[in-house]
């Protein structure tokens, strides 16, 4: 049996041909539309990502029973590097630390604007006196008045405290009193919603695996101010609450969390390329 002529070029039948050859034509138009040749692995506006795991060296950060936050944050950073590079070879990941160093936090923004972040992510782990409190959190540069979480900011912002020099550095801003916040009020503005965009993605990520969400909040952290960008702190879990130790010093519980940061990512840079609403996944 005679098999059938579907080559555009060599159809004997004139009007099949030339039907193949807009087939293909359209189909070409069809790839140039969908992979633009110039289209980064990484598909979106995170091109180059800061992770700062918190505290280090001198500065353990929160304590729990056995446990230190800043070994926590850095076998997490180094998780999620290490799975944004196998998915994203075009990403570049900088990390504040690759060792347990202690790094002033003027430094950590000097290093994420040196190495021209996109985005800085501060990673940390929560302490509080009340055993019972747990869940996880992620934080934008903002001021809420009498805000709960006054004790959180307090812990974190004393990472300055480390510093020897702190009060040449940072003038008279003292991040850890009330007074300080109109300072923060006019920096909160800028990149607040790239920032909170990605916030609310990993609140969204660390629910899809179980995590207890504390929602999105605001606070002055110095670190996120001195980097310079769009910035976040995800306070991934409580240190001080037996069950939630446990899940943060073991290697799958830190596997779940830096799943859930890098989905984040990967549904913050897609969602500049589909213009869908990341969050509730309708278009904007
Ligand atoms: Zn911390």
């Amino acid at each position: 049996m005679q098999q059938p002529d579907f080559s555009p070029l060599t159809s004997k039948n004139p009007a099949r041909g030339l039907y193949g050859l807009l087939a293909c034509l359209c189909f070409l138009c069809l790839l140039s539309v969908h992979l633009p040749p110039d289209l980064p692995d990484h598909e979106g506006p995170i091109g180059t990502l800061i992770i700062d795991p918190g505290h280090g060296g001198k500065d353990p950060g929160a304590v729990g029973a056995t446990a230190y936050e800043k070994d926590i944050v850095l076998a997490v950073a180094q998780k999620l590097r290490d799975r944004l590079q196998e998915t994203y070879p075009s990403m570049r990941v900088v990390l504040t630390r690759e060792d347990d160093t202690f790094i002033p936090l003027h430094e950590r923004g000097a290093k994420a604007l040196e190495a021209k972040g996109d985005f800085f992510l501060s990673l940390h782990c929560n302490g509080m006196r009340n055993k019972s409190k747990r869940g996880a959190e992620t934080y934008i540069l903002g001021v809420n008045p009498g805000q709960e979480n006054y004790n959180t900011i307090i812990a974190e912002n004393e990472a300055i405290l480390f510093e020897e020099n702190y009060q040449d550095v940072y003038g008279d801003m003292d991040p850890s009193t009330p007074e300080g916040f109109i300072y923060f009020r006019l920096l909160k503005i800028v990149f607040r919603q790239e920032s909170s965009r990605l916030a609310e993605l990993i609140q969204k990520e660390f629910k899809l695996r179980g995590r207890i969400d504390r929602g999105v909040k605001q606070a002055p952290f110095v670190v996120l101010y001195q980097s310079g960008m769009p910035a976040v702190l995800a306070e991934m879990g409580f240190i001080t609450n037996p069950e939630e130790e446990r899940f943060l010093v073991s290697d799958s519980g830190q596997q779940v969390i830096a799943e859930a940061l890098f989905q984040a990512i990967r549904g913050y840079n897609q969602s500049f390329a589909t213009q869908e609403d990341p969050i509730r996944g309708k278009n904007e």
